[in-house]
């Protein structure tokens, strides 16, 4: 299994060094914490609360 990264400005976990969200295109790192999958941005209040818009996967925090 490949290490899993996340973007430091927008927390979107990869496996690439720079963030796959042509929007973002910030530095990953392997220093994060927490996991959340957004399936409905819109609908989800979850996704509201840590400033998620778009679906995908995501680190709660990064360092
Ligand atoms: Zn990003």
């Amino acid at each position: 299994m490949k290490d899993l990264r996340a973007c430091r400005k927008c927390g979107k976990i990869t496996t690439e060094l720079k963030c796959p969200d042509p929007d973002c295109g910030g530095d990953t790192t392997l220093d994060w914490d927490g996991y959340i999958y957004i399936i409905n941005p819109n609908d989800s209040t979850l996704a509201k609360n840590i400033g998620k818009n778009k679906e995908g996967e995501y680190a709660i925090k990064t360092r």
